[in-house]
């Protein structure tokens, strides 16, 4: 693998998978080296955990930054925000101890997800033939009220005849398709509503325009880090659609999700899990058996950070990964949890498909196309020897490098860090 260190004064970090491939520690460990982080689409159904000395914190809305003392935080425009969870997260924050005041700024043209939006989920996955697995939080129908024209926007807090009108209807739309489902109003909606816009007010106080910050912030000299949620494969686009989710994850949302122009970016970093794993309904072509299912997931922890579902575990899939490189124009891969494969005898990777109409070697557009693929498998040993310690390359086992160096050549992008544990000190850096 070649030296070389994370430079750049924009930086992406991207997720390479289904998500959940350990963002939060990366982000956590770049965060050191940068003066702003902003994050750049989702809401509340993305769950970063970041492990600081013994302590926990599972951020949804707020960038895990926010652990690294006078670092500025951003939610740009491409996030949709709960405005009553972000409050929670946020004095949460505050209770610990995290100096949270002065330092986290809302885009003023980000979305707003309403009480109505949670409810409009509830009914759309209770009706829906094709269940998605979403979280449930009323992210999808803020995205919808976006393109629908009909959203509520960050600065449109200040105008209370704009909030009038738009929450209006938003409450008269998710009523309506309620009389149509047959489903009972419990009265509460109002309630949830008016509580939202009074932490609506509270909000108003950190709106900013993240895009002209970010520009400031490099024209002076600073560092910036785009901070995505969930992963390529989610991506709206990119991903395996219709089970994806309602945003752009992939390095292109994070121009346009935060307000600035692609050609400010300059590094992007694809964060990949050293196996595969996925929440949500959808296919996983290199699903484990129920047993090895069951193993790894208990040897990775792998259950949401959010919803505590547990996610279905897998081999690492270098389709996907090559995939994930190119539509994000990686400049470097971030290897996450390789301390999870420690005691198993034998790892695989796959690196083609076989499907009814030969062999393939990219990640197929058709979803109902992948779900039916048989990976074709690369078998390498394991190396059965704990990885908890290394901290350069040198101080893995050969047969660890060798898989590295696969992934590497699999994916023809640069491994730039290797993470072997939950605690910041647990990376190697190359
Ligand atoms: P994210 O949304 O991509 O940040 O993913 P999660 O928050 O679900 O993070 C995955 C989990 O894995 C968290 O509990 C992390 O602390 C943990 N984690 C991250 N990197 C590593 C690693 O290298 N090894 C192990 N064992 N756990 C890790």
């Amino acid at each position: 693998m070649p030296e070389g260190s994370i430079s750049g004064r924009c930086l992406v970090v991207v997720g390479c998978q289904w998500g959940d491939e350990g963002k939060g520690k990366i982000v956590d460990v770049l965060a050191e080296d940068v003066d702003v982080i902003a994050r750049y689409q989702g809401g509340a159904n993305a769950g970063h955990t970041v492990h600081v000395a013994n302590e926990e914190f599972v951020l949804h809305q707020i960038p895990s930054g926010v652990v690294h003392p006078g670092k500025r935080c951003l939610l740009g425009n491409g996030v949709v925000l709960d405005v009553l969870d972000f409050f929670e997260e946020y004095d949460a924050l505050e209770a610990r101890g995290i100096e949270v005041e002065g330092r986290v700024g809302v885009s003023q043209r980000a979305h707003l997800v309403m009480p109505y939006h949670r409810l409009l989920d509830k009914v759309a996955e209770d009706r829906a033939t094709q269940k998605i697995g979403t979280t449930g939080r009323g992210i999808g129908p803020a995205y919808e009220a976006k393109a629908g024209r009909r959203g509520l926007r960050v600065v449109d807090l200040a105008n209370a005849d704009r909030v009038e009108t738009l929450v209006e209807e938003g409450i008269g739309r998710v009523r309506r398709r309620m009389a149509d489902a047959d489903m009972e109003d419990d009265g509460r909606l109002d309630e949830a509503v008016e509580a939202a816009l009074i932490a609506g007010e509270r909000l108003q106080g950190l709106a900013t325009d993240t895009g002209l910050e970010i520009m400031e912030a490099i024209r002076g000299g600073k560092r910036i880090l785009l901070e995505g949620a969930q992963g390529t494969a989610l991506d709206l686009d990119h991903g395996t659609y219709p089970f994806v989710t309602s945003s752009n994850t992939t390095a292109g949302g994070a121009a346009t999700g935060s307000g600035i122009g692609p050609t400010t970016i300059d590094t992007v970093i694809g964060v990949v899990k050293a196996y595969t794993t996925r929440v949500g309904n959808g296919p996983l072509p290199t699903g484990f058996d129920e047993v090895m299912d069951e193993r790894l997931r208990e040897l990775g922890g792998e259950f949401g950070a959010t919803t505590g579902r547990p996610r279905r575990c897998g081999w690492f899939d270098a389709l996907l990964a090559r995939f994930s490189a190119r539509v994000n124009g990686l400049t470097g891969l971030a290897v996450t949890k390789l301390d999870v494969l420690d005691t198993l005898h034998e790892i695989s990777i796959a690196t083609a498909y076989r499907t009814p109409g030969g062999t393939v070697e990219e990640f197929p557009a058709d979803t109902w196309q992948l779900g039916k693929v048989e990976p074709v498998y690369e078998t390498l040993p394991g190396w059965q020897a704990p990885t908890h310690e290394a901290r350069k390359l040198a101080d893995l086992p050969s047969a660890a490098r060798r898989y590295l160096d696969r992934v590497e050549e699999l994916t023809d992008t640069p491994i730039q860090m290797v993470s072997v544990g939950t605690r910041r000190r647990q990376i190697i850096r190359v």
